[in-house]
């Protein structure tokens, strides 16, 4: 398997249910250059290599009995297009999962984004609104390049192969002042659910929770959802 195909992961929770309807593996992907002030995800911006799977490699160690679903997120999941292609395929057509993607960028953006030619990492600069400026995938010698999804969609862009394997589709990068205040699985009101099958409706996305702590055998907190909690580990 080419290196194109390997994704370069912050984290996988293999339950969560805050992260979209059901039962969910949830699935961040490591690297995001947008900076949004108050991103609950920081930790998830750096490009180093962190921990890398391939699609399968996923789905089969971490996928639990009965889940509903699978849930992308990050860091950008945008920015690694052709494992998330992967991913998202292999999650619809072998297990039988809906898909959920949380993206910093817009709908259109994605559907009618040309990538310029290779050039070096965006800065985000703390700003949200700029589309960045590459689609980049993952390679040989852990680097970044250029490497949209060419000629793999029709009638909707570089990104329609991803978008076609969607169900539900959160845009748009995260606001601060707009911060969501309800149950709803999305952190701000400017973030749009986009349901582009018919699996599900807007009711299906009121959370139980904002944040859910999830303690592991080995006594890992982790923490995920729509907000944030100051947590300690005990000595
Ligand atoms: S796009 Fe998402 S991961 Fe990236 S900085 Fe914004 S909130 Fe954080």
């Amino acid at each position: 398997m080419g290196r194109h195909n390997i994704i370069n992961v912050h984290s996988i929770i293999p339950c969560s249910r805050v992260n979209g309807p059901g039962k969910r593996l949830v699935v961040f992907f490591q690297g995001c250059s947008r900076k949004c002030l108050g991103c609950f995800n920081p930790a998830t911006h750096s490009f180093e290599e962190n921990q890398l799977y391939s699609a399968e490699d996923i789905l089969k160690n971490f996928l639990l009995p009965d889940t509903e679903g699978i849930t992308v997120s990050g860091g950008e999941p945008f920015l690694q297009a052709k494992g998330l292609l992967q991913l998202l395929k292999a999650a619809k057509e072998e297990y039988g999962l809906s898909t959920v993607v949380y993206t910093g960028f817009n709908y259109e953006e994605l559907k009618g984004y040309t990538p310029p030619p290779l050039n070096s990492l965006p800065q985000g600069e703390g700003k949200t609104e700029k589309p960045l400026p590459n689609f980049i995938d993952w390679v040989e010698g852990a680097k970044f390049i250029s490497s949209p999804l060419r000629g793999e969609g029709k009638g909707g862009g570089e990104h329609q192969p991803v978008l076609n394997h969607i169900d539900v589709l959160i845009d748009g990068a995260y606001k601060d002042e707009q911060k969501e205040p309800t149950l709803l699985a999305r952190g701000s009101t400017n973030q749009r659910l986009l349901f582009l099958s018919n699996r599900y409706q807007e009711k299906d996305f009121y959370m139980p929770a904002k944040v859910e702590i999830i303690i592991s055998r080995d006594g890992t907190i982790k923490e995920t959802g729509f907000s944030r909690v100051d947590i300690y580990k005990a000595a």
